[in-house]
C-alpha cells in the first residue's frame, strides 16, 4: 500500500462512474484532496441515474435532471471544475464499441494522468453497469485513446492520441493504493491500481503457482495443438518455445488468427490494409520458423472484437474442422488485464469448447456441411495470473526469439528483447529444474 499518490507528473485526472454518487461514494475523500493538491480533476457520469428512485411513478427525465444538479453541487463542494453528462439511458449501459469510443474521444480530449473507476473484474460485484462502466472505461484507456488507428475520424477533428499512465479501480477486492486520513479526512478510500500499463503485469513468484509444475507436457494422447490468438505476434509471445518443441515432437500445430493486426502501427496515416498485409507475412514467416503447418486468418477487424455469437460460431467452425486435442489461447480471466481483443478472444475460445463444439445442436448448419462436433482434452491459457503448467523451452528459447523476430513492423530494432524474454522466462521457471519456461493454465475436459 503506498501512502501517497499524488505524484508531481499526474496533474490530470478523470472520473468516469456509471451513476451520480458513485464517485462520492467511491473517492470523493481523495477527490477534495487532488483538488486541494491544485491537480484538475473531471468527473464523466455516464448515465443520470434516472431510474434510481424506488416510486413507480417517478417521471425518469425528471429524475436525471434532479440527480444532475445534485452531482453538479455535490462536485462544487468538492472543487471539481468539471463535470461531463454523457446521459446513456440509466441500467442499459453495455461494454460496447460506442461507449469505448465516447469515452476514448474524452480521453483524448482531456488528457488524463490517471484514470478513475469501477473495478469491473471484482467478483460477485452486482450491478452491471458499474462493471460496464469499468470495464469500457479500462478498454478506452488501452490501446484504443493511444492508437492512432482506432477511430481516426477523431484524429481528423483535431484530437491526438493519449497514453494515460494509470487507472485506479475503486471498490477492488485486493487494492494496492489507499489515501492516508491526514492532512484531510478521507475515508480511507483504496483502490486498486494498474500501474504503468506500459510495464508487464508482475508475474506471479514461484509460491504463487498451484499445482504440479511438469517439465514434460506433450502427453502421447494429444496429438493436435490449435493455437487462437487476437493479434499476429501474440502467440509467439506467449507460447513460442512451446510450439518449437511440439512440432519438434512431430505435433501437428495450426494457428488461428483471429485479426490481422490492422491497427498495429503508430502511425496516424498507415493504410490498416496494408498494416494487416504486412503482418500475415509477418507470421507466416515466424510459423515457418517455428515448423507450424497451417495458419487461417478469420480477419475480423483488429480492436473491434467482441465475445459474440459471430465470433464464437467462427471459432466453433475452426474447431469442429481442426479437432484439436488441446487449444492454446489468451487467458480471459486474468484481473485487470487490458486489452479488450485478448478477453474476446479468451473468453469466445473457452465458450466455443465448451459446450459449443461439442454439442450437435449449436450451429447445426456447420453439422450439413460435414464438420462434426468436436470434443477438446484441454484449454490451455497463458498470460495466467496462477498457472499451474511450465513447459522448459531452456533449448527452444532461441527459437522463440528467432520466431518473434520475424514481427519486424512490432518489435521495430528489438534491442533488449532477447534478454527482456529471457528475464521473464527465467523467473517463469524458478523452483523448477530447467532454466527457461512459458507457463500456463490448464483447463481439462472429460472426453
Ligand atoms: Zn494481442
Amino acid at each position: 500500500m503506498r501512502p501517497e499518490p499524488f505524484s508531481n507528473d499526474y496533474q490530470r485526472y478523470m472520473i468516469v462512474v456509471a451513476h451520480p454518487d458513485d464517485s462520492e461514494f467511491g473517492a470523493a475523500g481523495t477527490v477534495a484532496r487532488l483538488t486541494a493538491a491544485g491537480k484538475q480533476v473531471t468527473i464523466v457520469q455516464v448515465t443520470s441515474g434516472a431510474q434510481s428512485i424506488p416510486y413507480p411513478d417517478a417521471n425518469p427525465h425528471r429524475v436525471a435532471a434532479v440527480r444532475e444538479g445534485e452531482l453538479r453541487e455535490a462536485a462544487r463542494r468538492l472543487g471539481v471544475r468539471e463535470v461531463v453528462f454523457l446521459r446513456y439511458p440509466d441500467g442499459e449501459v453495455k461494454p460496447d464499441l460506442g461507449l469505448r469510443e465516447k469515452l476514448m474521444e474524452l480521453i483524448q480530449l482531456h488528457q488524463p494522468d490517471v484514470v478513475i473507476t469501477h473495478d469491473p473484474v471484482r467478483p460477485y460485484a452486482l450491478g452491471h453497469g458499474h462493471r460496464a462502466v469499468g470495464l469500457a472505461a479500462s478498454d478506452a484507456v488501452h490501446p484504443a485513446a493511444h492508437n492512432p488507428l482506432y477511430f481516426p475520424e477523431h484524429l481528423r477533428e483535431g484530437l491526438a492520441p493519449h497514453k494515460t499512465t494509470e487507472i485506479w479501480c475503486f471498490g477492488a477486492e485486493h487494492p494496492d493504493v489507499e489515501t492516508p486520513q491526514r492532512p484531510i479526512r478521507c475515508d480511507n478510500e483504496r483502490w486498486h491500481s494498474m500501474g504503468r500499463w506500459l510495464r508487464r503485469a508482475e508475474l506471479p513468484d514461484a509460491g504463487a503457482y498451484e499445482g504440479t509444475m511438469t517439465p514434460e507436457p506433450f502427453s502421447n494422447d494429444f496429438q493436435r495443438y490449435m493455437i487462437v490468438v487476437a493479434h499476429p505476434d501474440d502467440s509467439e509471445f506467449g507460447a513460442a518455445g512451446t510450439v518449437a518443441r511440439l512440432t519438434a515432437a512431430g505435433k501437428q500445430v495450426t494457428i488461428v488468427q483471429v485479426t490481422s493486426g490492422g491497427k498495429g502501427s503508430p502511425n496516424p496515416d498507415a493504410n490498416s490494409n496494408q498494416v494487416a498485409a504486412t503482418r500475415e507475412s509477418e507470421l507466416r514467416e515466424a510459423a515457418r520458423r517455428l515448423g507450424v503447418q497451417e495458419v487461417v486468418f478469420l480477419r475480423c477487424t483488429d480492436g473491434e472484437l467482441t465475445p459474440d455469437l459471430n465470433l464464437r460460431e467462427k471459432i466453433v467452425r475452426m474447431i469442429r474442422a481442426h479437432k484439436p486435442d488441446v487449444i492454446v489461447t489468451h487467458d480471459p480471466f486474468r484481473p485487470y488485464a487490458l486489452h479488450a481483443d485478448h478477453r474476446a478472444v479468451g473468453l469466445v475460445t473457452t465458450d466455443a469448447v465448451y459446450p459449443t463444439a461439442r454439442d450437435p445442436l449449436y450451429f447445426p448448419g456447420q453439422l450439413r456441411e460435414g464438420l462434426e462436433p468436436h470434443k477438446t482434452a484441454e484449454i490451455w491459457y497463458f498470460g495466467a495470473e496462477r498457472p499451474d503448467k511450465v513447459i522448459d523451452i531452456t533449448d527452444t528459447f532461441d527459437r522463440k526469439i528467432d520466431a518473434l523476430m520475424a514481427h519486424k513492423s512490432q518489435i521495430g530494432d528489438a534491442e533488449g528483447l532477447d534478454e527482456r524474454m529471457r528475464e521473464r522466462a527465467r523467473e517463469v521457471a524458478e523452483g523448477c529444474d530447467f532454466e527457461l519456461g512459458e507457463a500456463f493454465k490448464v483447463v481439462q475436459m472429460r472426453r
